[in-house]
């Protein structure tokens, strides 16, 4: 079963609002530009040892342990990352217990060129479906960009990611060219390339985003609380979880901690 609930998609209609133009990647290259060599990359924390005083962090740098020391940290890391940090002393046993039973989605999106944007033609079902493949959504994806060619973007999540998550790309991309074509037929005549990215096995997340499962009610307000020296902040610790503004949410509520502690 298909649904479209959209069927125009020309370029100067859809100067959608809510959308960073150019890519949502501008937000945060644009606020590390203004902190310059004060981010650095590529070197994941494995280690926090903490007390009153302060914190040192063990992060990993070509290979080797370097160690970090400051009066506080805030951890934004995930809870899916956090639960394998080695932390000295342990957190809290309630906090230990969020951290390691915090609930995930699973996400995957897959992002496909056609060299026309058939989805446009007068008897197509439209460019914004919802469907009961393992696609789930799928939407035109290059709507800001200039034609002639065109990206598809399946956006799909639950049982679904999970069950394309076990095929390796080319068969990921396979399955959603298949799926495709039950939806516009001639998909086959105008198809390019693909890219998939599978969110659930970025190392750097290992999920989407949390949700509060059954049972973890109060969950949040647990990862959110303060340790001692220790602060923490990202989207699975704010009010409004899952989203762009929950992160940044966390993070003014961690600098409010700190900056009370400073009075
Ligand atoms: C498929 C998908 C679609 C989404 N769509 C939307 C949307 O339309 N609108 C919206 O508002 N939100 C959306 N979100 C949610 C939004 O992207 C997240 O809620 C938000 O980015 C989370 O921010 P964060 O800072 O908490 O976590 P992240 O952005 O994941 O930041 C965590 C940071 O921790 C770092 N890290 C990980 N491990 C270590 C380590 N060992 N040492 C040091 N650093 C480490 C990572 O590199 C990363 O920089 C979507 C998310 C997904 C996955």
């Amino acid at each position: 079963m298909v649904l479209s609930n959209t069927r125009t998609s020309s370029f100067s209609e859809n100067t959608v609002e809510g959308r960073i133009f150019g890519g949502n990647d501008q937000l945060p290259k644009t606020l590390a530009k203004k902190l310059g060599k004060k981010i650095i990359y590529n070197r994941p924390l494995q280690r926090l040892d903490h007390d009153s005083k302060g914190v040192t962090l063990s992060i990993k740098e070509n290979q080797r342990l370097v160690k970090i020391s400051a009066k506080k940290c805030v951890l934004a890391i995930p809870a899916t990352i956090l639960k394998d940090i080695e932390i000295s002393p342990g957190f809290s046993p309630e906090k230990t217990n969020c951290i390691n039973n915090q609930q995930y989605g699973h996400a995957m999106k897959i992002a496909m060129q056609y060299g026309k944007r058939f989805w446009d033609d007068k008897n197509s079902i439209g460019q914004r479906v919802f469907t009961d493949t393992p696609l789930r959504r799928v939407y035109h994806f290059s709507i800001d960009q200039p034609g002639p060619k065109g990206i598809l973007l399946s956006f799909t999540s639950g049982e679904d990611a999970i069950k394309l998550g076990r095929l390796d790309n080319n068969r990921r991309l396979e399955a959603a060219r298949r799926a495709c074509t039950n939806i516009w037929a001639q998909t086959a005549n105008f198809w390019e390339k693909g890219i998939v990215k599978y969110w659930n096995e970025d190392p750097w997340v290992k999920a989407s985003y949390s949700f509060a499962g059954v049972g973890q009610k109060g969950f949040r307000e647990t990862l959110a609380k303060p340790e001692g020296s220790v602060y923490f902040a990202g989207e699975h610790t704010a009010i409004q979880r899952a989203s762009m503004n929950g992160a940044i949410e966390s993070g003014l509520r961690a600098a409010e901690e700190i900056k009370k502690t400073a009075t």
